[in-house]
């Protein structure tokens, strides 16, 4: 009997082939594994309220599905059995105890985004420990709810996030992307940083309120939320007092000199037979209000609104565009050698709002409302 050989190119292409059909069956049960853990992980919470706070603080389906890894893909033979059969917790409060750490984690990581300099002025000076001296020590997250500490998503750009809502823009935002960005807890890499541009605007509005840079976020949340402290400016797109929050009122105050900054060096100009120019209506020690215990807040409720007609004629003619832009400021952009922040700026998309148009127009360029004034991106 002859014994016929396969040439070795064979045999490697058919060992090769089998090697793949193992691993997409294996991927394929794993995937279908983590789907099982995600819905055992949305179970545990509707079985068990936490409370809004502390179920934001924790990881999101994704996240948390993959904290147990090894029950997906670690054991081959756990792999095939129920979660609530293997899984090396006896109750959902030893559960939930487990899960904390996972705060505590992000925190710590948040914490370590603090540039050094920053991280010394916002913690008390240390007093030298006397024996016996019961001194309390500040935790990182002590430093994390200073007034001035936001973080922005390297993912998506988003700005002026205090670190109890960075978890929530994960959830919300990225809800198929872990957390951690080298693989997953506990590990220490998020996908954010320190909004340092922000932490300079925020010095920059405690200083006209004179309150120290160790100020609590907390406390300033209750200014805005009690309509004592606000932007004078009545900027239509700014929230009512009831729904703003520290971290809103800086990411419009950071936006608004932001544009100052950006169009400092244009000029005036004629634009369409009229005169035109880029008016700065944030000074910071005129907008910014602190009002006194017990006294009238009515004016921190106070928003530019545009006469029905007026409103009536920028609806009709925003029917008409699809990606609003002021064609003003693209002029004045367009007048000077542009640097590419100012060209940004100034092909940045209007609100579709009416109120906030008029207002812009108003506002930055003294100008009453015409159609010539707010064009399509693209034209
Ligand atoms: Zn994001
Ligand atoms: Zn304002
Ligand atoms: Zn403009």
């Amino acid at each position: 009997m002859s014994l016929t050989m396969k040439p070795l190119e064979q045999l490697d292409a058919e060992n090769h082939s089998h090697e793949s059909r193992e691993e997409v069956a294996f991927y394929v049960r794993v995937k279908a594994r983590y789907v099982e853990i995600e819905y055992w992980y949305e179970r545990l919470f509707a079985s068990h309220d936490i409370g809004d706070f502390e179920r934001d603080m924790l990881p999101d389906t994704y996240d948390g599905a993959r904290l147990w890894a090894s029950l997906a893909a670690g054991d081959i033979n756990n792999a095939r059995r129920s979660i609530d059969s293997i899984f090396p917790f006896g109750s959902t409060d030893e559960i939930l105890g487990h899960l904390k750490k996972y705060k505590e984690e992000v925190q710590q990581s948040l914490a370590a985004l603090v540039p050094k300099q920053v991280a010394k002025a916002l913690l008390p000076a240390t007093v030298p420990k006397r024996r016996g001296n019961q001194q309390k020590q500040e935790c990182p997250g002590d430093m994390l709810e200073r007034a001035s500490v936001f973080f922005s998503c390297t993912s998506c750009g988003e700005r002026a996030l205090p670190w109890s809502k960075v978890n929530v823009h994960w959830h919300e935002r990225h809800p198929d992307i872990h957390f951690f960005d080298d693989g997953g807890w506990p590990r220490k890499k998020l996908h954010v940083r320190f909004w340092e541009e922000g932490h300079q605007t925020v010095q920059k509005i405690l200083a006209v309120l004179r309150f120290g840079s160790q100020t609590s976020a907390a406390h300033l949340d209750s200014l805005v939320k009690s309509g004592r402290l606000y932007c004078a400016c009545g900027d239509p797109s700014l929230e009512l007092p009831d729904e703003l929050i520290w971290a809103k009122l800086v990411k419009h105050l950071h936006v608004h000199l932001e544009m100052n900054y950006a169009f400092k060096n244009t000029h005036l100009m004629v634009f369409k037979g009229r005169v035109v120019t880029w008016i700065d209506d944030h000074r910071l020690q005129d907008c910014i209000k602190c009002l006194p215990l017990h006294a009238d807040t009515s004016t921190s409720s106070h928003r530019f609104s545009a006469d029905a007609a007026t409103r009536t004629r920028v609806e009709r003619h925003l029917d008409k565009i699809v990606n609003p832009v002021c064609a003003v400021c693209r002029a004045l952009a367009a007048d000077v050698t542009t640097p590419s922040e100012l060209a940004t700026i100034a092909q940045s998309c209007l609100s579709r709002n009416a109120d906030a148009i008029v207002y812009h127009l108003k506002a930055k360029h003294g100008r009453d409302f015409r159609e010539e004034d707010v064009t399509s991106k693209s034209s």
